[in-house]
C-alpha cells in the first residue's frame, strides 16, 4: 500500500512538470526575436506571440488627417499576437496596434492614452489594460513588471526639448487623428522568459531610481544622443544591449536604414563598449531575428 502512494505520488509529480515548461526546463525554452523597426519587436516563446511597440506602417501621422494603418504591410509582418505592450503614445510606437489587436484579437497593455485610443478604434474593452507603472503580470509563458519612465528628450531643429507629456482620458466618437498620439505616460517593460530577463525601452531616457534591482541579460535600448547611458548602465549592468529606434520610421522597410541613421547606432555601441568593453552590443536588422548566443 505504502509502495503504490509512492508510485502515485511521482506520477503526479512527473504530470504537474509536463505542465509547467518553466519548473522543468527554465531558461531552456527558444525565444524568438525579431526586429520590426524603430521600438517594435515580436517575441515569440512557445506557441505565445508577444508585439511590442509594433508600427509597421512608417510613415508620419498627419496632424489634421484621419490616421489609416497600412494593413498591407502589417499583415505581411504579422501573422499572430497574444500580447501587445505599449512603451508610450506616440504614433510611431501605437498607432497600427488597434488593427492588430482587432485583427488577432490581442490583449493590449498600456497607457491610459493608449487604452483610449485603442476603445475609440474599436478594440474591445475586454482586451485592454491601463498600466500606471508598478504592475507585475503573470501570464503562462512569462512575466513582466511595468517601470515607470520618461520620454527622450527630442532634437528639433537643432534645439532640445522634453515632450509635453499630455494624456487622454477618455475615449471619444472619432476619428483619430495624427494629432491623437500624444505621448502619454512612457513606460520600461522587464520580462522574465525562465531565467532570462529582457527590459524593453520604448524612448531614450530613464527615471533612474526606478531601476534598482532591474539586471537584465538584454536591454533592448532606443538611440538617443542625448541621454547619459553611463547613469542607467551602471545601475543596469547588462550581459547584452540590442540597440532599436536607431533606423528611419518614416520611410517604408523597402528604402532600408540611411547610412547616417547606422553612423548614430555605431555612435552609440562606442558609448556602450567604452562604459563596459564586456557588453556585447547588437545592431539589429529590419525584420531580422536576432540571436542572443
Ligand atoms: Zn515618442
Amino acid at each position: 500500500m505504502k509502495k503504490l502512494t509512492f508510485v502515485l505520488l511521482l506520477v503526479a509529480c512527473v504530470s504537474w512538470a509536463n505542465q509547467s515548461p518553466w519548473a522543468s526546463e527554465a531558461g531552456t525554452r527558444p525565444l524568438v526575436m525579431k526586429w520590426l523597426g524603430n521600438a517594435g519587436w515580436e517575441i515569440r516563446t512557445g506557441s505565445t506571440v508577444i508585439l511590442i511597440d509594433p508600427f509597421l506602417t512608417r510613415k508620419q501621422a498627419s496632424a489634421s488627417e484621419e490616421w489609416k494603418t497600412n494593413e498591407e504591410e502589417v499583415l505581411r509582418n504579422i501573422e499572430k499576437a497574444d500580447f501587445i505592450f505599449a512603451g508610450h503614445s506616440h504614433a510611431d510606437h501605437i498607432a497600427d496596434i488597434p488593427f492588430i489587436a482587432r485583427r488577432f484579437g490581442s490583449k493590449i497593455i498600456g497607457s491610459r492614452t493608449t487604452i483610449n485610443i485603442a476603445l475609440t478604434a474599436g478594440v474591445d474593452k475586454s482586451q485592454l489594460t491601463s498600466i500606471g507603472g508598478g504592475e507585475k503580470f503573470d501570464f503562462k509563458d512569462f512575466s513582466v513588471e511595468v517601470i515607470e519612465s520618461q520620454h527622450g528628450v527630442l532634437n528639433r531643429g537643432g534645439r532640445r526639448r522634453q515632450p509635453r507629456s499630455q494624456e487622454i482620458l477618455e475615449p471619444w466618437s472619432g476619428p483619430i487623428k495624427g494629432d491623437a498620439f500624444v505621448q502619454g505616460g512612457s513606460y520600461l517593460y522587464y520580462f522574465t522568459f525562465g531565467k532570462l530577463r529582457i527590459l524593453h525601452q520604448s524612448t531614450g531616457n530613464f527615471i533612474e531610481e526606478r531601476l534598482k534591482n532591474i539586471r537584465p541579460d538584454v536591454a533592448l535600448l532606443a538611440e538617443n544622443r542625448n541621454y547619459h547611458w553611463p547613469d542607467a548602465l551602471e545601475l543596469l549592468r547588462p550581459k547584452t544591449v540590442v540597440i532599436h529606434h536607431y533606423d528611419q520610421w518614416r520611410t517604408p522597410f523597402s528604402e532600408g536604414i540611411p547610412e547616417s541613421n547606422r553612423r548614430r547606432a555605431q555612435r552609440f555601441e562606442r558609448v556602450i563598449t567604452s562604459f563596459d568593453s564586456n557588453i556585447k552590443v547588437i545592431i539589429p536588422e529590419l525584420l531580422k531575428t536576432v540571436s542572443l548566443e
